[in-house]
């Protein structure tokens, strides 16, 4: 009879359905614009509107009619009636009301009282809307996009980029919002692999990857290895407060300066907000051209200014060098340099900068990654990958646990042996011991789930380590692999590594949750986490206590001639509180039962000690045994 137990969760094999499911799409749900993007046969196209523009800016406005606008009309609407529309609204995703509360004089938005769980609201007319509603908006724009775009057919799954450094609770945020534009997420993906994807660096050779995405307002760079067909992001960082916007600042104060100097002084926010845009256009022609001219024309009067790239270069090296600083504070703390990094790609509109190629050139040396359009790229992988998990291309299959996996320990705990999130494939392993004396066989039970107690967390597997030679408590090493291959099936083996006993399981995970129970069980395990916490700590003082009294009783059973009838009886006594305790006692109780029986076996223990060694050295030379005992001579 084979050891090896299979199990098989509903949904592994491919639904009969799968054919006539909608399209899959690919989406960069970004702060400032979104894109939409559809892989046929490997080749990426990103769908555009009917006005032709591939960027829908991610900003929504409500109307007083109930009627929504999401995009360019929505960002019109932002001047004339900015307390209607909704803006980076990314940045609040997955945030509580209390965490935002603090910050509630820099929002741009108004905040409404929390949902009667907790869920931050904005403020918009008369209405209290929640960011995942304001982003739902967003996705379901894009869906209608594609869908237009695609004659009609419908658009139901999608592959959603989030940011490296999204948490949980943001991510769940996105896949909630995804829910409600009536899109499936085969994916979250992150913004740097789905960049590093569009380029198919998966198809390239292992190493070391890095994306430098510099765009309006922010600035984020992000160190990815890629190990069989695997991205995993090492390491990132960057300036939520870099970018384009800092460049056009700095032009614009020259052409104010210039225009002060031409006798036109007047600096209204009128002013400065012309110049910005005369600044921002200067800046994109200058990118393929060497110079240029603008008119600033603010309250009727006109101004003149010229400017060429070398003079642009010269405004910008400061801040285009402070990326590129942080760029080397990144892979110097994850213990690289630049050389080790094999290719770079560029995202972001501001790494259009000739400025700003040359410099990342010079960091790496090596020319970066730039063919793809710098806005689209993220969309566009996310794309690719969306074909990947659909209809199955050559591109990898990138992904990783979405639930940690574990085993059940003394006292109903589970000890996790690879955490949610870790790509896969993946092996991992850690070592456990026997708990009794004598012990041949060991239970293995295979969990999943973020809880600390077997009960909270879903079995999958058990299986039974035989064979285990007779040893004293503790002396077995029992090594308990769990390997997740690439297409997410779990081995788990367990071996006493002194003789090689070796039992397998293979074990299927995490399909079968249905991704409102994943939420679920992730929520659950945030609002339980100190509760856990106490439960875990209970446990593990049961198991100790009992382990104690295992080890008294055993001791009573060789050695109970040493013990007058009274101090038997103290002992007794002990052992029967002690008992009680672990059968109905909170953790401090067990803890005090286990001190009183501590404090109660000592002289007994003292002793036995002593009779040990009587016996120990009776008939042998005193030199010979000290030294193996490790006694002091
Ligand atoms: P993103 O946030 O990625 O949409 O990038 C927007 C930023 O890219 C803005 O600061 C734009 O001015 C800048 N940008 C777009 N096109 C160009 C270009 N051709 N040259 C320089 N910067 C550009």
């Amino acid at each position: 009879m084979s050891n090896l137990l299979q199990i098989h969760e509903p949904g592994m094999t491919p639904a009969p359905h799968e054919q006539e499911a909608g399209a899959a799409v690919g989406i960069d749900l970004g702060t400032t614009n979104s894109v939409v993007a559809i892989a046929l046969d490997g080749a990426a196209e990103v769908l555009t509107d009917a006005a032709g523009h591939t960027l829908l800016p991610s900003v929504v406005a409500y109307g007083e009619d109930g009627g929504v606008e999401v995009g360019h009309a929505a960002r019109a609407a932002l001047a004339s009636r900015p307390d209607q529309v909704i803006s980076s609204v990314k940045r609040l995703m997955g945030r509580g009301a209390d965490e935002v509360k603090r910050l509630a004089g820099t929002l741009p938005h108004a905040l409404a009282p929390a949902s009667a769980g907790g869920m931050l609201r904005l403020q918009v007319g008369a209405r209290a809307i929640s960011p995942v509603e304001v982003s739902a908006e967003i996705l379901t724009a894009l869906r209608q996009r594609a869908e237009a775009a695609l004659q009609g057919r419908a658009v139901s799954r999608a592959v959603i980029t989030v940011p490296a450094y999204f948490d949980d609770a943001a991510r769940t945020a996105t896949k909630d919002a995804a829910r409600l534009a009536g899109l499936e997420v085969l994916r979250l993906v992150n913004e740097p692999t789905a960049a590093a994807l569009a380029y198919g660096l998966d198809h390239g050779a292992e190493g070391l990857y890095a994306v430098y995405d510099l765009g309006g307002g922010t600035f984020d760079v992000s160190l990815l290895t890629m190990e069989k067909g695997v991205f995993q992001v090492l390491a990132t960082g960057g300036d939520a407060a870099l970018g384009g916007d800092d460049i056009d600042h700095a032009v614009a104060e020259r052409f104010l300066a210039e225009r002060a100097l031409q006798g036109e002084s007047a600096v209204s926010s009128g002013a400065a907000k012309q110049a910005l845009l005369a600044a921002r256009a200067a800046k994109e022609y200058l990118s393929d051209h060497e110079t240029g001219d603008w008119t600033l024309e603010i309250d009727g009067r006109a101004s003149r200014h010229s400017l060429s790239r070398a003079q642009l270069e010269e405004l910008a090296r400061p801040l285009v060098g402070r990326s590129l600083a942080i760029c080397r504070a990144v892979i110097d703390e994850a213990g690289l340099t630049p050389e080790a990094i094999r290719g770079v790609v560029l995202v972001g509109g501001s790494t259009r900068m000739p400025l700003v190629r040359a410099g990342v050139a010079a960091l790496f040396g090596r020319p970066p990654l730039s063919d793809i359009n710098p806005d689209e790229v993220v969309a566009v992988g996310a794309a690719r990958q969306a074909e990947a998990l659909t209809v199955g291309s050559d591109t990898l299959l990138l992904d990783v646990t979405p639930l940690s996996l574990g085993l059940e320990t003394m006292g109903g705990i589970v000890e996790k042996v690879i955490p949610r999130n870790t790509p896969i494939p993946v092996a991992l392993a850690q070592e456990f011991t026997t708990y009794q004396d004598g012990q041949t066989a060991m239970a293995i039970h295979v969990l999943q789930g973020e809880r600390e107690m077997v009960d909270q967390c879903r079995s999958l597997a058990r299986f039974e380590l035989r064979g285990i030679p007779p040893m004293t408590a503790g002396a077995a090493r029992i090594r308990v692999g769990f390997c997740v291959d690439a297409d997410g099936l779990l081995t788990v083996s367990a071996q006493e590594t002194t003789t090689g006993t070796l039992q397998q399981v293979a074990v299927k995970p995490s399909y079968g949750l249905s991704e409102e129970e994943m939420a679920a069980i992730l929520q659950a395990s945030m609002l339980h986490a100190r509760e856990d916490m106490e439960t875990r700590l209970h446990a593990e003082a049961v198991v100790e206590a009992r382990r104690a009294a295992l080890a008294v009783r055993a001791a009573l059973a060789a050695d109970g001639d040493l013990l007058s009838p009274s101090e038997r009886r103290t002992i007794d006594q002990a052992l029967a509180g002690l008992d009680e305790a672990c059968a109905t006692g909170g953790r401090e109780a067990v803890s005090d039962a286990a001190q009183a029986l501590d404090a109660a076996s000592q002289s007994f223990a003292e002793r036995r000690m002593d009779r040990g060694i009587r016996q120990a050295l009776a008939g042998q030379a005193v030199e010979r045994l000290s030294g193996a005992l490790g006694l002091a001579e």
